[in-house]
Parts: C-alpha cells; sequence; structure tokens
C-alpha cells in the first residue's frame, strides 16, 4: 500500500474520471494537481469546485509537468505521445489511468471483501458481455456490478460502501494502457479489428494495449477461437501457474472450449462431472438477440462466469435475464413485413459486419464519420444480402465507392445532406428500396459526430423516422 500523505500527484484532465481521481487522491492525503488542456467554462466551474477543496488546478495548460510531480494519474482518453507523459518518462515518473489507481487501491477499505476482476475487453462487444456476465453472476448469488467503462465507476466499486464477491469489469484498450500492475482472475479478448489506430499508433501496439487484459491472469484466459490474434495474445501472456487457455467458438467445442452443439451452449472445459465429456449451459434461444456475434458474446461470459465456478443453471438463468442497452440491435417496428432494426452502436466496419450477418435480406442505412476506416471487406463480405443501400453523413463516399467495386448491381441512395431531416429521408428511402420480408437495417460502420451528438442520438432519430413511417403508412 502506497503511502498517500503529501505525496505529489498530478491528475491529468478533468472529467468524468479526472474529477473523482483527483477527490480520492486528495481524501487520501495527496497534494493534487490538475492540469487541463481546456479552459473553458465547464472547465472552469469544475476547478473552482476542486479548489475550494484544496485541489491545485491549472487551467489552459495540460503538457507541463509540475514541478516534483512523483505520480500522474491519467483520464484513460489521453494520448500516449503527448508532452505531459513525455516529461514524465524523461523525470521517471510513473503514469497510472484511472484503472491502475482502482486497482491499486483494492483493499484499502477496512472491513470491505477484495472482489476478484474478471475483465471483458476487445474492439466490439465489451459493454454487452460485460453486462451478460455481470447478470450471471447474479443469477449465482453473488454480489457484483458491471464497472469500468461502463455503469459503475472502478473507484466507486472499489471504494464505495457496496461489498462485491466479484466484479464484471469492461475495459477499453485507452485504459489497459494505463494499468501495467492489473491482474484478473481471469480475463477475455472478444476480437481484433482496426480501430482507434490514430490513438495508439498501430494495430501492433492497440492488440499489444488489449492483450495487456491477461498478464498475471490467474484461472483463465478467454480467447475466441475464430480470431487467431486473440489467441495469439493468450500465447504472448505471463500468466499465474495453473492459468488455462479457454476458447470459444460458434462451431462444435474442443477440449478447454466452450461452443455450440444443435442449438445448445456447450462448455468442454469445466466440467464437474468426470464421466461427463461437456456440459449444458443454456439454449441458442436463451440469448438476446440470438445473432451470431451476440452468442459469440455470450459464450465468452459464461467462460468467465465458469472460470469463477459458476453452476451452469446460473448462466442460463443470467442469459435469460439479460436485455441488451439501447441501439445494439434493437427491434424498432415492423412496417408493412419490413422489419426496421436500430444498430446505431455499430461504429465501426468489424462491429457493422457482425449485425449484417445477422440478416437475410438487407437495406443498409450506412455512413457518418469514417475515422480512418476503408469499407472494402466490409462491403464484400456483405454484398450478397444488400437488397439496397442508402448513404448518409459526412465519409458516405468512401463507401460509395466500395460498394462500386464489390457490388456494383446494388441500388445505392446517397443522400447529400447532414441536416436534422435526413434521417427521416433516409428511412422513407430505405423503405421504398425494402421488399416485404426485409430488414432495414442502421449499422452505420462509423461515428456519428457528423450529423448527431452520439450514436444514442442518430439511433433514437431513426427510431423517430420509423414511427413517422408506420404513422404514414
Ligand atoms: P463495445 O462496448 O465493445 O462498443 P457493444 O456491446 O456496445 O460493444 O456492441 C457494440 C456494437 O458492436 C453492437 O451494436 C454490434 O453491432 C457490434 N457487436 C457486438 N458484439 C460483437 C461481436 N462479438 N463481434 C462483432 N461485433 C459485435
Amino acid at each position: 500500500v502506497t503511502d498517500w500523505q503529501g505525496k505529489h500527484v498530478t491528475v491529468a484532465g478533468l472529467g468524468v474520471s479526472g474529477v473523482p481521481a483527483a477527490k480520492v487522491l486528495h481524501g487520501l492525503g495527496a497534494r493534487v494537481t490538475v492540469v487541463n488542456d481546456g479552459d473553458d467554462a465547464r472547465a472552469r466551474e469544475q476547478a473552482a469546485a476542486l479548489e475550494a477543496l484544496g485541489v491545485t488546478v491549472r487551467l489552459g495548460d495540460g503538457a507541463t509537468l509540475p514541478e516534483g510531480t512523483e505520480l500522474v494519474v491519467t483520464a484513460p482518453g489521453w494520448q500516449p505521445d503527448k508532452p505531459l507523459f513525455l516529461a514524465a518518462e524523461r523525470a521517471g515518473v510513473p503514469v497510472w489511468g484511472d484503472v491502475e489507481l482502482a486497482w491499486r487501491l483494492r483493499g484499502t477499505v477496512p472491513g470491505k471483501p477484495v472482489a476478484p476482476w474478471l475483465c471483458v475487453t476487445g474492439t466490439n462487444g465489451k459493454t454487452t458481455t460485460t453486462q451478460m456476465l455481470a447478470s450471471i453472476l447474479r443469477a449465482a448469488g453473488l454480489r457484483t456490478a458491471a464497472v469500468g467503462n461502463i455503469g459503475v465507476s472502478l473507484l466507486d466499486a472499489v471504494l464505495g460502501e457496496e461489498p462485491y464477491d466479484v466484479l464484471a469489469v469492461e475495459l477499453s484498450s485507452y485504459q489497459l494502457h494505463w494499468a501495467p500492475s492489473l491482474r484478473a482472475h481471469s480475463a477475455a479478448v472478444l476480437n481484433l479489428a482496426p480501430d482507434h489506430l490514430d490513438w495508439h499508433g498501430s494495430m501492433e501496439a492497440y492488440a499489444r494495449d488489449k492483450g495487456r487484459v491477461y498478464e498475471g491472469n490467474q484461472v483463465a484466459c478467454v480467447y475466441n477461437v475464430a480470431d487467431k490474434a486473440t489467441e495469439d495474445l493468450v500465447r504472448e501472456a505471463d500468466v499465474e501457474e495453473g492459468c488455462r487457455a479457454i476458447g470459444f467458438t460458434l462451431g462444435t467445442p474442443g477440449p478447454s472450449q466452450l461452443g455450440v452443439v444443435e442449438g445448445i451452449l456447450v462448455d468442454r472445459a469445466f466440467v464437474e462431472n468426470r464421466r461427463e465429456s461437456a456440459q449444458e449451459l443454456a439454449e441458442v434461444s436463451d440469448v438476446n438477440p440470438p445473432a451470431p456475434h451476440n452468442i459469440a458474446n455470450a459464450l465468452a461470459a459464461a467462460a468467465l462466469a465458469r472460470a469463477f465456478g459458476v453452476p451452469p443453471q446460473a448462466v442460463r438463468d443470467g442469459l435469460r435475464a439479460f436485455t441488451p442497452d439501447a441501439h445494439r440491435i434493437a427491434h424498432v417496428a415492423d412496417v408493412e413485413g419490413v422489419a426496421y432494426v436500430d444498430d446505431s452502436k455499430a461504429t465501426n466496419t468489424h462491429a457493422a459486419e457482425a449485425s449484417l450477418a445477422a440478416y437475410g435480406s438487407i437495406v443498409w442505412i450506412a455512413g457518418g464519420l469514417a475515422k480512418g476506416a476503408t469499407f472494402d471487406e466490409l462491403v464484400a463480405r456483405s454484398a450478397g444480402r444488400l437488397r439496397g443501400v442508402v448513404l448518409i453523413g459526412a465519409d458516405r463516399a468512401l463507401i460509395r465507392e466500395a460498394l462500386a467495386r464489390h457490388a456494383p448491381e446494388v441500388p445505392v441512395v446517397d443522400l447529400d445532406r447532414t441536416d436534422t431531416g435526413a434521417m427521416l429521408q433516409a428511412v422513407q428511402e430505405a423503405a421504398r428500396l425494402a421488399q416485404p420480408g426485409d430488414t432495414v437495417l442502421l449499422a452505420p460502420a462509423c461515428a456519428s459526430m457528423d450529423m448527431f451528438a452520439n450514436y444514442n442520438k442518430r439511433g433514437d432519430a431513426f427510431a423517430e423516422a420509423v414511427r413517422e413511417l408506420g404513422a404514414g403508412a
């Protein structure tokens, strides 16, 4: 346990992780300085509140390392090549993220049990899998919460009064980058596809950061059999003796794997009865929605829960009790025999590909901010299922060109407008292209910020447009 009394700690950035971190560190007796790039009204308000507690705040200068700093605590989103971190490195000052801080503060609250962490990362499916996991753990009667990148903050979970037996922890690649000493009970990397490469610098660096989630695992490293990169990360990780590599697959599982046999989720990794070779966990129809990628998420959650000793019935009960968050393959309505599905959360090509794979004949609404992505693979793999495409948003030309190359016969409506009415028109155009039995799928493969405040607002606009369409039908 670190002695915090009088320790000079610099917190990088006000905001959702910086402000609570500053308060906690100040409460522990550290001498805290917050440095923040911005100097707007909101920053000033937050600064005033912290200064009233005795925390020093420097606005408009997030680059300079304050004299005497012994530790930097950073918000996860801060890019590693920032001058502040380079200065820290030169001075030999450690940098911790919010997750590292929470990890180090485990066990410091007298009388509170120290909960092991079951960690989930990956390019897509993190939130869903973490929530499924929490639901399964709860069904097993364990005191738990979905924490980290979602729901309860890790600091609250570790320092708050609520006692937990185990935590279901969602971790982003940013958080893992800044969490060098984290050691999970067990962890899963769901999949690895290019995303956030601007932040990490390269695919290798991104994969390396994701792979940190396996470092020091005690019981199980859960990987995706269909995604070799995740298995490679397990192989490269330095784990505790006896820690097992556990695969999940949509096919028939091998030994030490969970998979699917004739519509049943089956566990061949954690079989209690030695005379049996497999343990039935749940039916595919227990998974909501039972789309392939989501069954994979359920298997990953089940693997982590089973590694923690959760019985099979709790896996089934937990999956049945789970409902996905909004804007993740949400069925909005059927209008004139056409299903309208909102997967606004499909903000990259890997996610969009998963949701396109879940349907037969699709009118696809796509576009937005591409974040440097290319669309050739996605379009080439999905072309056979496309009835038509409606393109919206700033980078739609990139998708249009990929469609011209790989799906020249698919009709495309290219909407050259970004105003608030654009989504209504997009839905109307999609309705014109669709035939009974089709699915109109909003899976933009892009970020939303060119047209909407966030993916929630984009999904809401879609649902609203579908309701208008239904009212007019
Ligand atoms: P994250 O927290 O990683 O962003 P979510 O659970 O919020 O993941 O899901 C985001 C989107 O990613 C979903 O709407 C869906 O389109 C897609 N998705 C979910 N799970 C997977 C998966 N296992 N593989 C690929 N895409 C997925």
